[in-house]
């Protein structure tokens, strides 16, 4: 099969041989689970229950907005195991902002029983909305990235390509290998439901890099020829949406374009697999398969841990090291962000905890000035200019950034990675995204604030003018009556005239 490329892009050292041998196992369940009420793109869940609440694994505790949710952009939060609801509380939640966030927090009865739930025995049966409750319904969103509800990418019209995208390319990071390599009927059935939701895709493509050839294979066996199993080349950031469709497409999907408008929709193999649990056992999204690794533990693996897990008991499930834990890294260490201490759940998008110690910490020099080499720009895999984001998020000059594309820069850190200056590019322009996002959000509500006061404005002339009215109008219904009863009275007192004088003349 004919591959393109795309632009820039790493090759890195991938440091998988950590735990990509260690197979998927269950991770124990914790005696609390602190499941946040956004866990997803979109809007926040309200809590449908309340402390004190006995709950079922699998049982709906947060609710999207209104009943239906699966045209809305949210998804429904589940509990992950049974027990009782101890609070309703803010928490930390494991986000680059650190900022709490509303969570429900539960007592687990260590029983971990399941809701009854409604499988769907025959889903061909079923037409491609009423699958696309189901999967809505289950909770699920994209889990090989930011968390966009499933459901609402499964909606798009006109798809010809469906790509599952195995490229998992960042370093450290092995669930996906595991789960290619241990469940690939699961992938390649949930791959078959996804194409039947999406009105039957003409192709159905799934990408694994070629470092992954344990992986390839049983996808490929599993397939039987059904699907197109694909080896890609193993480069950073190969996973990336946009990457992977020029990859394997050869189509560039323009900047403010979305995959679906060029006929193409793009699922990681483990929301494959998640869709496929949702329709052939109606199990909700409860937890997921990722991998904790680094120094940092005894024994790296790749474990199915349930959402609302705190990091500090899946640390000491993999056997907590003698050294003292020096950086504790959520995702891969390219995309991924620190975290401050173990007391964070692990939530639908959480691939990955590294856990280092001192000597796995490469010491990063002081940076230094730019020299406008213009390594960066070479590197970036959208084609951004590096150096010309970093003055003008430097110089907080956020409108020139975003002449300069800001928000399509994805985050990969491989500008930072090439800087002979060891500018920590990344964060400049995450702190630049923030800071534009927060004053998006000041003016939308200046904005509200200011629309508010116009009509209240509007409102208080309106009834001004309306009591105005009513006044001058009683006012001339008041002289109209009164000239009424005087004209009256001034036709008795003729007519008793003229009687007087009729009578006077008789
Ligand atoms: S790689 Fe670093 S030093 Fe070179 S142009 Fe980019 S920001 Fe400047
Ligand atoms: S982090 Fe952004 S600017 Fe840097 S290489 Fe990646 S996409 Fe380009």
């Amino acid at each position: 099969m004919k591959l393109w490329q795309f632009h820039g892009g790493l090759k890195l050292n991938g440091h998988k041989s950590l735990s990509s041998e260690s197979q998927i196992t269950p991770a124990n369940i914790p005696p609390l689970l602190v499941l946040p009420l956004l866990q997803h793109i979109g809007e926040p869940t309200e809590a449908v229950v309340k402390v004190g609440d006995k709950v079922l694994k699998g049982q709906v505790i947060g609710h999207c907005r209104e009943k239906d949710c699966s045209f809305l952009m949210s998804t429904p939060i589940h509990a992950s195991s049974s027990g009782t609801v101890v609070a309703i509380e803010n928490c930390p939640v494991p986000h680059p902002s650190g900022l709490t966030a509303p969570c429900i927090v539960i007592e687990t009865d260590g029983e971990d029983k399941w809701i009854e739930r409604t499988p769907i025995a025959d889903y061909s049966t079923l037409s491609p909305t009423q699958l696309l409750y189901h999967i809505a319904k289950a909770g699920i969103v994209g889990l090989g990235g930011a968390g966009f509800p499933a459901h609402i990418k499964l909606s798009s019209k006109s798809i010809e390509t469906l790509i599952i995208n195995g490229a998992e390319c960042e370093p450290y990071i092995t669930c996906d290998d595991r789960l290619m390599r241990e469940y690939p009927h699961d992938i390649i059935a949930g791959a078959q439901i996804i194409s039947h939701v999406l009105g039957g895709t003409q192709r159905c493509v799934i990408a694994v890099e070629n470092n992954k050839p344990e992986a390839y294979q049983a996808l490929s066996e599993a397939a039987e020829g059904q699907l197109e199993v694909v080896l890609v080349p193993t480069r950073y950031p190969t996973g990336g949406e946009r990457q992977l469709i020029q990859i394997l497409t050869g189509k560039e999907v323009g900047r403010t374009e979305l995959p679906a408008a060029r006929g193409i929709v793009v699922h990681n193999v483990i929301t494959a697999r998640a869709v496929y649990r949702a329709v052939q056992y109606g199990r909700p999204l409860v937890s997921r398969v990722m991998t904790v690794t680094g120094k940092g533990v005894e024994k790296p693996q790749n474990l199915e841990v349930r959402f609302g897990t705190l990091m500090r008991f899946l640390i000491d499930q993999c056997g907590r090291g003698k050294a003292r834990i020096e950086r504790l890294i959520m995702g891969g260490p390219m995309m991924g962000f620190a975290l401050p201490n173990e007391e964070f759940p692990i939530i639908k998008t959480t691939n990955c905890l590294i856990v280092s110690p001192a000597d796995e910490i490469e010491k990063t020099p002081e940076p230094m000035p730019c020299i406008r080499c213009g390594a960066c720009a070479q590197v970036c895999p959208v084609n951004l200019l590096p150096q010309q984001l970093y003055w003008y998020a430097k110089a907080k000059d956020f409108n020139k950034a975003q002449d300069y594309h800001i928000f399509d820069c994805i985050d990969c850190g491989c500008c930072a990675h090439v800087c002979p200056s060891h500018i920590p590019l990344v964060s400049y322009y995450r702190y630049a995204k923030a800071e534009i996002r927060a004053s998006s959000q000041e003016h939308k509500q200046a904005e509200i604030a200011k629309q508010r006061h116009e009509f209240r404005t509007f409102r208080l002339e309106r009834n001004k003018n309306e009591r105005k009215e009513k006044l001058q109008k009683m006012k001339e219904t008041s002289n109209a009556s009164k000239e009424a009863a005087i004209k009256a009275a001034l036709e008795r007192t003729k007519a008793k005239k003229e009687q007087v004088a009729s009578n006077e003349q008789k």
